[in-house]
């Protein structure tokens, strides 16, 4: 009788310890930093998809300085200056001055050129291209398909599938984890 009492408690133990494990550990959850972006910043969003259209002087309110300088004035930052140009975590990089998806960490490479570099953008209509004849140079500027923040470039010579390389500004770009990404996407899009 005391053995098959011992057996019970033991199966009971276990299924406890099961069911506590099943039960999903909460990540480090990302959003208050999205409040705060959104507090000072109303336009940013990861899921709202409209286009976006300020004037210059409203950008000049709602963005960081250093953001602002290269998104709306077309700066460049010092290469190597940006942590995440050697950054390997698995995510999703967010346009810095609208919230819009750009690019996925899949598709980042070390190019070597001092700035963030991919392949590949997430969509086709996250980015928008110009023929940039500045600096005495034929390039390709490329822009957040949202609200039009100047990004960086896109050359081509980049690795395959696509052969090409879009050197971004780190300081225009926002990234998430991608655990903390899919909870804040499906929060989001609940409201
Ligand atoms: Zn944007």
């Amino acid at each position: 009788m005391k053995k098959i009492f011992i057996l019970l408690l033991l199966a009971f133990a276990m299924q406890n310890c099961t069911h506590s494990q099943s039960k999903t550990t909460p990540m480090a959850s990302n959003d208050k930093k999205t409040e705060d972006k959104t507090a000072v910043n109303p336009v940013y969003s990861n899921t709202d998809s409209s286009k976006v259209n300020l004037k210059d002087e409203e950008w000049k309110k709602l963005l960081p300085s250093d953001v602002y300088y290269i998104a709306r004035q077309k700066g460049t930052e010092r290469p190597w200056s940006s942590k995440y140009e050697g950054f390997k975590e698995k995510g999703t990089y967010y346009c810095a001055a609208c919230g819009n998806s750009l690019f996925v960490s899949d598709t980042k490479f070390e190019s070597g050129c001092g700035w963030p570099s991919f392949y590949q953008p997430i969509s086709k209509s996250s980015i928008i291209y110009e023929a940039d004849h500045s600096l005495g140079m034929k390039r390709t500027e490329v822009m957040c398909g949202r609200c039009k923040a100047h990004l960086g470039h896109v050359f081509n010579d980049g690795p395959p599938p696509t052969g090409l390389r879009y050197c971004i500004n780190g300081v225009v770009l926002d990234f998430t984890k991608a655990k903390e990404a899919e909870e804040k996407y499906n929060k989001e899009s609940s409201n």
